[in-house]
């Protein structure tokens, strides 16, 4: 596949119409105020037309246009016309034997991302990608080795969720929850991200709990503060995995731009209303970053944060090298972190048979980049003030 460098990635917070006037433009690369926009550009129409495509489109599954009877025929051929409404082919689904689903989705252009439908005790949670491959160059994960090769439009994102919506019914579950932890850094891809969750949250679009909707991220300090102030209230997770800059940067290049301290100040500084939630994700790399140091240094770290903790156990799968700290050293953190009065939780890793688990998403055939060039692009291309130079080692795995 022919990636595309970072420069000639969508910028702009306008959606990206694709499509010629032949083929029709995506009608899911819109939120529900451009979707009335465009329409009132092309149309002339009210913008209570958006509101009840959105309605049939999203809230009740009708993707033809002619059967809209509330909207006029003349402007119903005239929308068909105009708009396509593509969907995510499901190229291979694979279920692990804890119930666990993974998808391997189609998108344009020729790519495929993954998508999984992870299975816990009491819910289910659809963990969707927001690029193909990434440039962050997290040593513990896969889906690093790929590089990064471009940002998923909108309607990509929601096409994956709208593909598993439609497979649920095949097994007569559903998920409760959604997590941008995926393929992919969700905010280095901020405004199709974004545009992506407001209709995940319209109640004219998906109408989900913005409280069900966690994106992760590794710590683009600029891009969280514009995720405080965009008024899309759903939750965030930040992927610490350490407790020094030092051996920060080793796991998560990303830490040269933004050490920690300026990586916890934004998080001081972030407006948390009530509903929305902060998680502090912690891979534990045995013998890396699960000292008795850093033990001592977490609850220090996160001190006032209004944050809960989420310990997640290296998955050996992943093959990078790594070990994974035993489940009572697991607990032992667990506890000490309760008894600081840290809301402390555990994620073991669900789906490790068919690759579904934490950190092992890479399409196999896109696994040929090299991360380490790439994380110095996204690097730049983040605005990052970095120390980092050609000859930096970025990373334990690089
Ligand atoms: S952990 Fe997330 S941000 Fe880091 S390389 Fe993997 S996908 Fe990218």
């Amino acid at each position: 596949m022919e990636s595309l460098t970072d420069s000639e990635q969508p910028t702009s917070s306008q959606p990206q119409v694709e499509g010629s006037q032949s083929e029709g433009v995506d009608l899911l690369s819109f939120n529900r105020a451009e979707l009335a926009a465009f329409l009132k550009e092309r149309f002339g129409a009210p913008a209570y037309r958006a509101e009840q495509i959105f309605q049939w489109f999203y809230r009740e599954g009708v993707q033809d246009f002619a059967q809209m009877t509330n909207i006029a025929r003349e402007l119903r051929q005239n929308l068909a016309q105009a708009f396509r409404i593509p969907e995510a082919p499901v190229l291979s689904r694979q279920i692990s034997n804890d119930g666990t689903r993974k998808y391997l989705f189609g998108v344009d252009r020729g790519g495929a991302v993954e998508s999984v439908m992870i299975k816990q005790p009491k819910r289910m949670t659809l963990c969707v990608s927001s690029q193909i491959g990434c440039g962050m160059g997290c040593a513990f994960c896969r889906t690093a080795t790929m590089g990064f090769h471009r940002h998923l439009a909108t309607s990509e994102i929601l096409r994956q969720v709208l593909g598993v919506v439609k497979d649920a019914k095949n097994f007569d579950d559903m998920f409760q929850n959604i997590v941008f932890m995926g393929m992919g850094e969700p905010l280095h891809n901020f405004d199709n991200v974004m545009r992506a969750l407001s209709v995940l949250v319209d109640p004219k679009g998906l109408a989900i709990s913005p409280r069900k909707i966690t994106v992760s991220t590794v710590g683009l300090v600029p891009a969280i503060e514009k995720f405080g102030t965009s008024g899309v209230d759903v939750n965030l997770a930040i992927s610490l995995n350490a407790t020094t800059n030092e051996i920060r940067e080793e796991l998560m290049p990303i830490t040269k731009a933004f050490p920690l301290e300026r990586l916890i100040g934004a998080l001081r500084a972030l407006p948390v209303k009530g509903r929305k939630k902060l998680t502090i994700e912690y891979v534990m790399l045995h013998g890396v970053n699960d000292s008795a140091d850093d033990l001592r240094r977490l609850p220090k770290l996160v001190a006032g944060l209004p944050a809960k903790i989420n310990l997640i156990p290296y998955n050996t799968n992943a093959g990078l090298g790594f070990e994974t700290p035993s489940e009572d050293y697991v607990r032992h953190w667990q506890d000490v972190l309760t008894r600081k009065g840290i809301n402390t939780t555990i994620r073991w890793s669900k789906g490790q048979d068919i690759d579904a688990a934490c950190g092992q998403l890479a399409v196999k055939n896109l696994e040929k980049r090299k991360k380490h060039s790439i994380a110095l692009n996204v690097l730049e291309s983040v605005g990052a003030q970095t120390r980092v130079n050609s000859n930096a080692t970025l990373s334990s795995a690089s």
